[in-house]
């Protein structure tokens, strides 16, 4: 007749019961090795996103709440561009057809000028702005809200859009990205001529969305969609 007993393993029927005081300890180093391991997970996970799909929003236990109006460590939402409406500028960099053909004939006319402008950052995705808040936050152990200061967290940057451009002066590209690219002859440029192609300065210096100051990035509000996809970034900065 089977009993209980014989459904356990003779191994563990050898085995002394454990103490409460072992069990205590047993269940400790579970639950930190269940830590350890999830942590290593998630490290895992935010290096090798870029091969993931779908893509996962970002931890929750990692990101504070939106605010009541929306924004997400001062960043408001934007929706990803279209596939269809998207053109590549140059090799690798895409903006919507619009925006793509008011730069081209910017930076034409700035060539006239003598101003070279190079186009170093277009059309994000959600994946590749994740990938660019995630891991260098962790590279630098950052916490999200230092981090926001300096990118958008994934679905709330300007980039999802394929309206908002990087640029650069092709002969200092040693001011690429940096607050200092205002003191280059394309800075000087665009702030007289970028209104005329309808190109705006997102985030001047002591900005209301508490961005950090970014000469280099531009968004094009030529036609009503992207006045639109602007409107509520428009106002509050026009609020406050
Ligand atoms: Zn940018």
């Amino acid at each position: 007749m089977t009993t209980q007993l014989d459904e356990i393993p003779v191994a563990r029927r050898l085995t002394p019961p454990v103490s409460q005081q072992q069990g205590l300890s047993a269940r400790l180093l579970l639950l930190l090795l269940l830590a350890g391991s999830t942590l290593a997970g998630t490290v895992v996970f935010l290096r090798s996103n870029q091969n993931m799909s779908p893509l996962l929003p970002p931890s929750a236990e990692l990101m504070p709440p939106p605010e009541a109006d929306g924004r997400l460590l001062g960043h408001f939402s934007y929706p990803i561009a279209r596939e269809a409406d998207l053109v590549e500028v140059v090799p690798g960099r895409r903006l919507h057809g619009d925006a793509a053909a008011a730069f081209l004939a910017m930076q034409q006319d700035a060539e006239v000028d003598g101003v070279q402008l190079r186009l170093l950052s277009a059309f994000r995705d959600q994946e590749t702005q994740h990938d660019l808040f995630f891991s260098i936050m962790v590279e630098r152990s950052q916490r999200p809200e230092e981090r926001a200061q300096v990118s958008a967290p994934p679905g709330y940057s300007e980039h999802h859009t394929g309206y908002a451009l990087d640029l650069g002066d092709a002969r200092h590209p040693e001011l690429d990205l940096d607050a200092a690219f205002d003191q280059s002859a394309a800075f000087t440029w665009l702030q007289q001529h970028a209104s005329r192609y309808h190109f705006r300065l997102s985030f001047p210096a002591n900005n209301p969305q508490g961005v950090a100051y970014e000469p280099w990035h531009w968004r094009w509000e030529g036609s009503s969609h992207a006045l639109e996809l602007f409107e509520q970034t428009r106002r509050f900065h026009a609020a406050t």
